[in-house]
């Protein structure tokens, strides 16, 4: 069996709420499922009685359920706890100004489907009536579900917490959008959205990897696609600042007179950065409709010296732009999500050099950089974590 290290988890005290008790258990027992009753207690360091009435009080709300029995060398055979993601499934959208991608997954993020694309309308009421077709057909295929918990969408833009209204989305060319309320009325669903970076950084803290502890809940993620998302989490919480703007590094400049950027702006990180720049460093000003950043890896990958050049240089501005993000905020770890990712082994020298000629210590240089694989798809777990996660949410706690 695995071995689980108590002194990774912090156990709520008595004075704290039943639910704050009932998320410990549930990040416990998705982290480490299947997982006994007893060994829960042991990671707890708590009574066994005590987590057997947190786990009944679950078992009655249906977030677990009781699986096989478990093989134990003497004495009574334990039932193991799972997170009951048989029925339950969400549908998790990424929207971005090119594609958007769409999938149905369990509550752990798991993908029920494969991943479907479409080209973006962006016009708002068109992209709603889109996505509200292909998601009531996802759902007529898949009858055998019994319930559909939501719907959770990422865009790549600034996102009003308490409207979901999305305020600015700069390579949509959108102001104050509203898509909740139009899809939730055309599927009869509940929909959550969110910036995408904050999307991706809520789901490492909620544990879809179980090694969040490892960053004591300071971690920033920066997802590099059509433009630059980035989510800043700080002692577990998630950023948002006063205006819904905090940890907008992609719009942070590198130089005044650098590139267009699509905020209108010029020289922001994400002008140097983005799928969009790195092609057009590329291809100069006549970009190709149908090649993609994919496309440009593999020529790198075959020796063609200007995709190596263009991957490169993005490399360089990678590194630079990280630096400015480590200076600010000195996180523990940061993840890199996106197509990029896939030239991981090209571009992790020159952002390494990069960074260092920018970090304030030798040690800052060092931060934990963690690229997340693309094919995980981490815009689409975030975006399925919006609505499966929230009853898991609490401090950090694994
Ligand atoms: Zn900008």
């Amino acid at each position: 069996m695995r071995r689980i290290n108590p002194a990774r988890f912090q156990v709520a005290t008595r004075s704290t709420s039943r639910e704050i008790n009932r998320s410990i258990v549930l990040n416990l027992v998705r982290a480490h499922q299947p997982i006994s009753r007893a060994d829960l207690a042991r990671t707890m360091g708590v009574r066994r009685g005590a987590v057997s009435l947190i786990v009944d009080d679950l078992l009655k709300s249906n977030l677990i359920f009781e699986g096989a029995t478990g093989e134990t060398l003497r004495g009574r055979k334990p039932t193991f706890l799972y997170i009951d993601s048989r029925r339950s499934a969400v549908i998790a959208a990424d929207i971005r100004a090119s594609e958007t991608f769409l999938m149905l997954a369990d509550l752990l993020g798991k993908p029920l489907t494969g991943v479907v694309s479409f080209p973006t309308d962006r016009d708002p009421k068109r992209l709603v009536s889109a996505l509200a077709l292909r998601i009531n057909s996802l759902l007529a295929e898949h009858r055998d579900l019994d319930v559909c918990q939501g719907i959770g969408i990422v865009v790549p833009g600034m996102v009003e917490h308490s409207t979901m209204k999305v305020l600015h989305a700069p390579t949509l060319g959108w102001r104050d959008v509203n898509l909740r309320d139009p899809l939730a009325a055309a599927t009869g669903l509940p929909v959550q959205i969110e910036n995408s970076g904050r999307a991706c950084a809520l789901a490492q803290v909620w544990a879809m990897r179980g090694d969040a502890a490892a960053t004591s809940g300071n971690l920033v993620f920066v997802s590099v696609s059509d433009g630059v998302g980035v989510g800043v989490i700080i002692h577990g919480e998630l950023l948002r600042g006063r205006h819904n703007i905090a940890g907008e590094f992609g719009h942070v400049p590198l130089s005044l007179d650098g590139p267009r950027c699509s905020c209108g702006a010029n020289g922001c990180w994400e002008a140097y950065i983005s799928n969009r720049a790195t092609l057009a460093r590329y291809f100069g000003r006549t970009e190709q409709e149908h090649f993609t950043i994919e496309d440009l890896i593999v020529r790198a990958r075959n020796r063609d010296a200007k995709a190596v050049a263009a991957i490169e240089s993005t490399a360089r501005y990678l590194g630079l732009g990280l630096a400015s993000v480590i200076n600010a905020l000195d996180p523990a770890r940061v993840y890199i999500g996106g197509e990029i990712t896939r030239a991981w082994d090209l571009i992790e020298g020159p952002v390494r050099v990069a960074l260092a000629e920018r970090t304030l210590t030798p040690a800052a240089a060092e931060t934990d950089i963690q690229r997340v694989d693309a094919n995980e798809y981490p815009r689409l777990q975030g975006a399925a974590a919006l609505v499966s996660a929230p009853p898991f949410a609490a401090p950090v706690v694994a």
